[in-house]
C-alpha cells in the first residue's frame, strides 16, 4: 500500500513542471532536512523543472543548512503541486498559501485525528520524515529520485534530530538502513553533529543555570518553566529558551518531562517529552499533539499550566503503578 503510494508521489512529481514544498511553523532539523533533501533530490533528478521552498518562518539554529532560495509568485502556484512535510495539520504548516496549488500531497510522520490533503503519505511509526524521504530513493520505484551528498547531508540532519541521535522508540532496522544509504554518498557527519550540538559559552552557561531550575513533581515529572522576564535577562531567544528541555532527558525515575516557555503574547509553550510513557495524549488536551513521546502544546494561564502538570504527574503515577521495570 505504502509502495503505491510512493511511486504515486513519485509520479505527480514527474507529471508537474512546477513543485512547491513546505513544513511546519517553528522547524526543526526533520522539518528543515526533510524539505531541503526533496528539493534537492528533485531539482538533481529533474534539472527543467521548477521546484521551490516556500515557508514563512525560520530557525537560526539550522541555518548553516543554508536559506531556501527564491520563492513562488502567485502565478507560479496556479499550475504547481505543494508537497507539506513532516506537518500533522494544516493549521501548524508555515505557508498560508499552501493550499492555492493544482494538488496537494501530504508527507508525514506525526500522531493526528484531523489531516489534509489530496495525497497522502502517512506513517506514524517512521522515526522522522526524513527517514520517509529517503524511501522515495528506493530503485525498485518507478520515478525513484536518487540521492547525492548534498540531499543526503539534509535528511542525514532530519534524521538524527528527530531520532534524537538514534536513541528515541522509532528508531528502527529500517532507520539504520536510511542512515546507512545517506552515509554512502560521503556526508561530513561530524560536521553535521558540530553544527547541531556545539552550543556558544553563554548557553552553556545558561543551561548550568537551568539545571538548578528543575523541579520535580511527586510521582517524578521534571519540569521547568522560563518566563519571558527570565529570557529577557539572559537576552535568550525563544528558541534558545525552549531547547532548555533537553537539560531534564536523563534523569532516573523521570520518564516525563516538561518545558514551559512564556511567549511574548504571555502564552506559554509547552514542550512535553517522555520515556516508555505516551505523552502525546495530554498534548493533544492542551491545543497540541506530535509523537507518542514528543510533543508541544500550548497552555494560556497558570492554572491551565498546573492541569497540564497535573495530568502529566497523574498519568506518570498509574504508568509506574502498572508497571515495573522502569528506570
Ligand atoms: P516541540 O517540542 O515543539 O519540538 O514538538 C515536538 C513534536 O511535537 C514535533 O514533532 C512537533 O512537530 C510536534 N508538535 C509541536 N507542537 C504541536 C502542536 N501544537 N500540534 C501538533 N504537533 C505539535
Amino acid at each position: 500500500m505504502n509502495e503505491e503510494v510512493k511511486e504515486l508521489i513519485l509520479k505527480k512529481i514527474k507529471e508537474y513542471e512546477t513543485v512547491i514544498i513546505s513544513r511546519h511553523k517553528r522547524p526543526d532539523g526533520d522539518a528543515v532536512g526533510s524539505t531541503k533533501g526533496l528539493h534537492r533530490m528533485i531539482s538533481a533528478a529533474y534539472p527543467d523543472k521548477r521546484v521551490f521552498l516556500d515557508n514563512s518562518d525560520y530557525a537560526a539554529y539550522l541555518a548553516f543548512l543554508g536559506d531556501e532560495g527564491e520563492k513562488p509568485t502567485d502565478e507560479d502556484y496556479e499550475n504547481a503541486l505543494v508537497i507539506v512535510i513532516d506537518t500533522g495539520t494544516a493549521d501548524r504548516i508555515s505557508n498560508p498559501r499552501y493550499d492555492k496549488g493544482a494538488e496537494l500531497v501530504k508527507i508525514d510522520h506525526h500522531i493526528v485525528d484531523s489531516s489534509y490533503g489530496d495525497i497522502c503519505w502517512i506513517e506514524e511509526e517512521r522515526s522522522s520524515a526524513c527517514e520517509m524521504i529517503v524511501g522515495l530513493s528506493d530503485k525498485t520505484l518507478a520515478g525513484a529520485l536518487p540521492l547525492d551528498k548534498t540531499s543526503a547531508s539534509f535528511l542525514y540532519t532530519g534524521m538524527i534530530t528527530d531520532s534524537g541521535r538514534f536513541r528515541y522508540r522509532g528508531t528502527s532496522p529500517d532507520t539504520m538502513r536510511a542512515a546507512a544509504l545517506l552515509m554512502e554518498q560521503d556526508i561530513d557527519t561530524e560536521s553535521i553533529y558540530a553544527n547541531l550540538y556545539m552550543d556558544g559559552f553563554d548557553a552553556v552557561k545558561f543551561r548550568a543555570s537551568a539545571v538548578r531550575m528543575i523541579k520535580m513533581t511527586e510521582n517524578g515529572v521534571a519540569y521547568i518553566k522560563i518566563t519571558k522576564k527570565f529570557r529577557e535577562k539572559h537576552s535568550l531567544t525563544l528558541e534558545e529558551a525552549s531547547n532548555i528541555v533537553s537539560v531534564m532527558d536523563s534523569i532516573k525515575g523521570s520518564l516525563i518531562w516538561l518545558a514551559f516557555i512564556e511567549n511574548d503574547d504571555k502564552s506559554i509553550r509547552v514542550r512535553l517529552r517522555s520515556r516508555f510513557v505516551e505523552i502525546q495524549p495530554v498534548a493533544a488536551r492542551y491545543h497540541g499533539g506530535g509523537h507518542a513521546c514528543s510533543s508541544g502544546a500550548t497552555v494560556y494561564s497558570v492554572k491551565e499550566q498546573k492541569a497540564l502538570l497535573k495530568e502529566a504527574d497523574e498519568l506518570l503515577g498509574r504508568y509506574k503503578k502498572e508497571n515495573t521495570g522502569w528506570i
